[in-house]
């Protein structure tokens, strides 16, 4: 029996975990005291990872249809061979955010230089672009720009449209602890969730106006002349909020003026201030993440320590996973493949030309009928896919790569086995920037392969063999093409709980917080348009997560006290819930755990009332983990989904 140091692999934190290892077996988890981040905390997630590691829901043998069990040679035949019969624009490839960055660096060059396609893309990848791309389009860098451990440094803290304590708990913590050693914690949501509660000022907006609220805080910064004008693109910024309406700002948000100014107040005040927002499956549009990252340029709280516009990943390497280029544009570290001499690096690297088509993003090509889509390759993944179940079955091959059987698996054509993280080495980079290495803790408890070495031998068989001996192989490469990662290599990350790139090699501690050569206010794309009730329609519907359901189902279906907890929730809510305020229950006359019909334009769902005073009048809320229950309904609404925390749909609840 031993403590093996590791990471948690659940959300975009990467808590410091010891996991109790005898033999192959994983007995027990506990937390890690000296971690930067965690500090000697899990939550309940982190606190059961163990028992996702021991689940007998494993693929243990690769797979082909028509011939069932076979060896990894025979598989990796039959998948090269089969993506062989198709020109680039008719495969793509799915990536996990939470494979390894080596895992998922080794599956983009397989895309790019053996199968000669840009069509890789991420899974809940939506949201997290949209941030990555204001950031980087401000300031140069994309990612967090400040820092877990900055948190208790900051005067004043906004949590924006997220319930922080609900998706990455240990977050939620960190800010709570700032917040009763003194800190300003202001949430600015559509409902009354847990952080809300715990926060000196909540701020409750209209559902699909954070965007605006936002604007009509800098509005107040700009008006009073407080704002630092100093960055570029002021005079363009400063005509766009001439077109927030201030004068009628609590009708259009239900935020009074007085708490525009208080924030605008505290904020230009405090030394210090972060905000922290969803980012991934549930993350906010490109001009709400604009409008935030707009009003701390402007308040002067970029590039300085306890300072922060700060993206929260749900899932654990999605962060890692754009730094290892898994999209249509990128290569790693951000460097866009249109960009010539970053596409001549790689190509010199690897010595052959890259494609130079314009990639789509695996969504963009299942959503679209008359795409060219032919082949797809997807790697673990949720169940969510499986709302594209009828596109999938119509495709010639499918092949999935996964440690743990799913109903994705049910799709293939090919399926090859890959260990679990704990029996291969391989880093992952949290929502903070910070690459940490985990290391083999044992040997695979069947007889498959590390998914980098499983991605060598099919580069193999197509004889372009990448050669990897170690995973430690594979970040000496992404360090030598990816000048954020410059600096990193296993041996340093031994020695560390992680280092936050940019990690260059002159300086190995990495960097805490950014600091921008230059700052530019960021443009929005759209003008205004928050989502009205009708008469018909009076209820503005939001969707949310839950703790003890969470990854679309997948892995939490195999750890036994986050199910207990969700199958706690379905024997009072068999149908799944629709919480309404109070106010509203008395109107359509009804009361707590009654059933009732929620009805959209496009398509209607049962579910059971809980009366609760989380809800403002006028707005509903369900929690879109039960999605056995309202599957259909998000389908048919997949477009205001994808909007993440944002979506709002108007709704009207019938008593049944
Ligand atoms: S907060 Fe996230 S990383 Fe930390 S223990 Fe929980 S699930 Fe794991």
């Amino acid at each position: 029996m031993s403590y093996m140091p590791g990471v948690c692999t659940f959300c975009g934190t990467g808590c410091g975990h010891y996991l109790k290892v005898d033999g192959t077996s994983v007995q027990g988890v506990f937390p890690s005291r000296v971690h930067p981040v965690s500090k000697g905390r899990l939550c309940v997630r982190g606190w059961n990872i163990h028992e996702l590691l021991s689940t007998q829901e494993r693929i243990i043998r690769p797979y082909v249809k028509d011939s069932g069990q076979v060896s990894y040679k025979d598989a990796i035949a039959k998948l090269v061979s089969a993506l062989s019969l198709y020109k680039p624009e008719e495969i793509a490839f799915y990536a996990s955010p939470r494979s390894s960055n080596e895992d998922n660096f080794a599956l983009m060059k397989l895309a790019r230089l053996v199968f000669k396609t840009n069509n890789i893309s991420l899974q809940a990848e939506s949201g997290h672009r949209n941030s990555l791309d204001v950031l980087y389009n401000g300031t140069g860098f994309a990612g967090m720009l400040g820092s877990l451990e900055d948190i208790r440094k900051a005067e004043v803290l906004i949590v924006a449209g997220m319930d922080i304590t609900t998706q990455n708990p240990i977050i939620g913590s960190e800010l709570h602890y700032a917040a009763r050693s003194g800190s300003l914690l202001i949430t600015i949501d559509s409902r009354m969730t847990k952080i809300a509660k715990l926060s000196k000022k909540f701020i409750n907006c209209k559902p699909g106006t954070m965007r605006m609220v936002f604007d009509a805080i800098a509005y107040y910064i700009d008006k009073q002349q407080w704002g630092d004008t100093k960055s570029a693109h002021y005079e363009e910024y400063k005509k766009y909020l001439a077109t927030v309406p201030f004068d009628s700002i609590e009708k259009e948000t239900g935020v009074l003026p007085a708490e525009v100014a208080f924030v605008a107040e505290r904020l230009i005040k405090a030394k210090s201030a972060a905000v922290f927002f969803s980012s991934g499956i549930s993350g906010l549009s490109y001009d709400t993440v604009a409008s935030i990252y707009n009003l701390f340029a402007l308040a002067g709280k970029i590039g300085k320590e306890g300072c922060g516009v700060n993206p929260i990943a749900g899932i654990n390497n999605l962060q890692g996973s754009f730094d290892m280029g898994c999209a249509p544009d990128l290569l790693t570290g951000y460097q866009s493949i249109d960009d010539a001499t970053s596409k001549k690096k790689f190509e010199k690297k690897w010595g052959q030309e890259l494609p130079t088509f314009k990639g789509k993003t695996v969504e963009q090509l299942l959503s679209d009928s008359s795409s060219p889509l032919k082949a797809l390759v997807i790697v673990d993944h949720d169940d969510g896919i499986v709302k594209y179940a009828d596109r999938l079955k119509s495709l010639p091959f499918v092949a999935y790569i996964g440690a743990f059987t799913n109903k994705v698996v049910d799709f293939a054509h090919v399926v090859l086995p890959i260990t679990t993280y704990i029996e291969t080495d391989g880093t992952f980079t949290n929502t903070e920037r910070r690459v940490q290495l985990a290391s083999q803790k044992c040997a695979p408890a069947f007889d498959v392969m590390p998914m980098w070495k499983l991605i060598d031998a099919i580069a193999e068989a197509k004889s372009i063999p990448f050669n990897y001996k170690s995973a430690s192989d594979v970040m000496d490469e992404i360090a030598s093409l990816t000048p954020a990662y410059e600096g990193i290599s296993y041996t340093l990350l031994s020695k560390k709980h992680g280092v936050q790139w940019p990690c260059t090699k002159k300086n190995h501690d990495g960097t805490k917080y950014c600091v921008p050569e230059k700052v530019s206010f960021v443009l929005p794309h759209k003008p205004y348009a928050a989502v009205q009730a009708t008469q018909e329609y009076p209820y503005l519907l939001m969707l949310g997560k839950a703790q003890h359901y969470w990854h679309q189902n997948n892995i939490m279906h195999k750890t036994f006290i986050p199910l207990r907890e969700y199958n706690a929730t379905l024997l009072l809510y068999p149908d799944g819930y629709v919480a309404i305020a109070p106010e509203d229950a008395k109107q359509i006359g009804v009361r707590d755990r009654w059933p009732v019909k929620v009805v959209a334009e496009k398509a209607s769902m049962k579910a059971m009332v809980m009366i609760s005073d989380d809800v403002a009048p006028g707005t509903a809320y369900v929690p879109y983990f039960i999605r056995e229950g309202i599957a259909s309904f998000l389908l048919a609404y997949s477009d205001i989904v994808s909007q993440g925390e944002e979506a709002t749909i108007p709704v009207r609840i019938e008593k049944v």
